[in-house]
């Protein structure tokens, strides 16, 4: 055997659970779909994102499913701000789902890939005119967010002589805290009725939707059948009072992902609702709650999609002992790439088995910041220069809210379900960061 230094191991209760001393074994993801992860760095360099084509096909049918059995008329739509790298929108597009987008970047975005006007759902609270206009003209849906954008399409109405079919956005109390209450009209206070009158007396709008999106990784389905229950009823509501005919309601986003959050100690499996949980729920408040004809069901699901689909490569640069003893590894790979790392214990992989005792460790990013940190108590057995370990998951939101501080973004690329690896976005370079910067001619 080889030997090993001795080390005497502090007892830290951050690393210690209910059932004593932490698991001394080691997690182990040599592969991702059938390829190295060895392999993966080695062609691609370090650290590295990494998508599964097979996980987000069998993300999507497993939510689809969930919906479209208990339900005749479903619709997703992909989030974009969750993660909009052309080739996933292009997927997810590919299996069904439209586009739902929440700026004009992202609109432009998305009709860059070829999605038409008509296929794209137009959220958020700031739509310039000019985006609005091109948005009307192309025949998108529209979710109205302010009693100003209602002004807004008003005017557009006029210029272009024409109704325009609209949505309103709503919040609503759903038993979920802090409430997300800032976007959109509030059911609960009549708020969002008011504003739907006010459409009806304008003349110029026709409300054919209602929507909300009550919050991002929500553990209750219960929180999704209060919501569905009070959109359907303002649905009854508005169509018997001014006729309108409400073709769809749209339910957001915000399912969780089988992430581990911060705080909570009981693994993802027990506290995540299933697809299933979450469709049950949803749909039994629509029949339980609805008169008149059944409207459209639109989701506009992102993270629950994505987040398991997505893996981060990174590679152990340097070790060191910290003065109380812990040992501290410096990986190349930070809060720069894992944004989303303030809200979740990631899951962290070794490439293989290493020998010798774990021994409570920390993991830091390469960034010159204190708060960079990825594992602040993880048991590790001593780990070499080179050593790769896997974060995830990681799929969500952390390559659209990634930093360019003091690196460059790294390569991503998709493993197909034939184990074929394919570039979706090369790493920056120092051309592609100071582009758009110009010297002023007396510094020149
Ligand atoms: C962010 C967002 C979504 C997606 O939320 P997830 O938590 O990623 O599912 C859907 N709809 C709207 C309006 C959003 O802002």
């Amino acid at each position: 055997m080889k030997y090993q230094k001795p080390t005497i191991n502090r007892i830290d209760f951050a690393l210690a659970s209910k059932y004593g001393s932490p698991l001394r074994s080691q997690k182990i993801k040599s592969s991702i779909d059938g390829v190295s992860v060895n392999e993966l760095v080695k062609e691609f360099g370090s650290p590295l994102f990494v998508f599964s084509q097979k996980t987000i096909e069998e993300k999507y049918n497993e939510f689809f499913e969930a919906f479209s059995s208990r339900y005749p008329k479903v619709q997703f739509w992909w989030s974009y701000k969750t993660n909009y790298l052309d080739a996933i929108c292009k997927l997810f597009h590919k299996l069904g789902s439209k586009a739902e987008v929440v700026s004009e970047f992202e609109y432009q975005k998305a009709r860059h890939l070829g999605v038409e006007g008509k296929d794209i759902i137009f959220n958020g609270p700031y739509k310039p005119k000019k985006a609005l206009l091109q948005a009307v003209k192309e025949g998108a849906k529209i979710h109205i967010d302010h009693l100003y954008e209602i002004n807004d399409l008003e005017e557009i109405a006029s210029e272009l002589n024409i109704e325009i079919p609209v949505a309103i956005r709503c919040n609503m109390d759903t038993g979920i805290y802090p409430q997300w209450s800032r976007f959109g009209f509030n059911i609960d206070n009549n708020e969002a009725y008011n504003a739907i009158k006010r459409i009806y007396e304008g003349k110029k709008l026709i409300l054919t939707g209602l929507h909300a999106h009550i919050g991002t990784f929500m553990l209750t389905a219960n929180a999704y059948a209060k919501e569905t229950q009070k959109l359907i009823k303002l649905k009854n509501k508005v169509e018997q009072d001014f006729g309108f005919e409400i073709e769809y309601i749209d339910i957001g986003g915000g399912f969780a992902s089988k992430n581990r959050l911060k705080g909570v100690y009981q693994a993802p499996e027990v506290v995540v609702p299933s697809a299933n949980e979450y469709a049950e729920a949803i749909v039994n408040a629509i029949y339980e709650n609805n008169k008149g004809a059944l409207p459209e069901l639109y989701l506009e699901t992102g993270r629950a999609l994505i987040d398991e689909a997505g893996y981060l490569l990174s590679s152990v640069f340097a070790s060191k002992r910290m003065p109380d003893g812990k040992k501290n590894y410096i990986i190349d790979a930070g809060v720069n790439l894992l944004y989303t790392n303030f809200w979740y214990n990631f899951e962290i992989f070794l490439d293989k088995r290493y020998d010798g005792l774990s021994e409570p460790s920390q993991i830091n990013g390469p960034l010159c910041m204190n708060i960079d940190i990825i594992a602040p108590n993880i048991m590790l057995p001593a780990l070499e220069r080179g050593s790769v370990l896997t974060i995830w998951p990681v799929g969500a939101y952390n390559i659209t809210q990634s930093m360019q501080f003091i690196r460059y973004r790294p390569n991503i690329v998709l493993i197909d379900k034939e184990k074929n690896v394919h570039l979706m976005k090369k790493s920056e370079n120092l051309d592609t960061i100071i582009e758009n910067e110009l010297i002023p001619q007396f510094l020149q």
